[in-house]
């Protein structure tokens, strides 16, 4: 038997303890935990201000972010903190990818549509 105080858990085991892990390899990480009001994961460490799980989940496991760049989901689901979804770009690069991913979806609405008139 054993009375003494469970150790505190690190932020990595915080971090993996809000995590859905895919059950395919290359499938998205889910935050199971608060979101912020755009989507993203929101992870809260100790003596810091909220970071974005997805943050978190790069400089942990990849490397530091470099300044003044921001992570481009290539999933493009916000929630997801799987750090190989995730690619540091410029924000104009970011705004850019994110145009021409909406673009090639209206792209490929308008030629289903139209496969399915014919
Ligand atoms: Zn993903």
């Amino acid at each position: 038997m054993s009375d003494s105080i469970p150790p505190r858990p690190t932020p990595i085991q915080r971090f993996a303890s809000s995590v859905a892990l895919p059950t395919a390899l290359d499938g998205c990480w889910e935050w199971t935990a608060g979101r912020n009001n755009r989507g993203y994961a929101q992870y809260v460490t100790h003596g810091k201000n909220n970071v974005s799980g997805h943050r978190f989940a790069y400089e942990q496991f990849v490397g530091q972010i470099p300044a003044g760049l921001v992570l481009d989901h290539l999933c493009e689901n916000r929630g997801c903190v799987n750090p190989a979804h995730l690619d540091p770009v410029t924000q104009s690069v970011n705004m850019l990818r994110h145009h021409h991913r909406r673009r090639a979806e209206k792209l490929a609405r308008e030629a289903s549509s139209l496969r399915a008139a014919a």
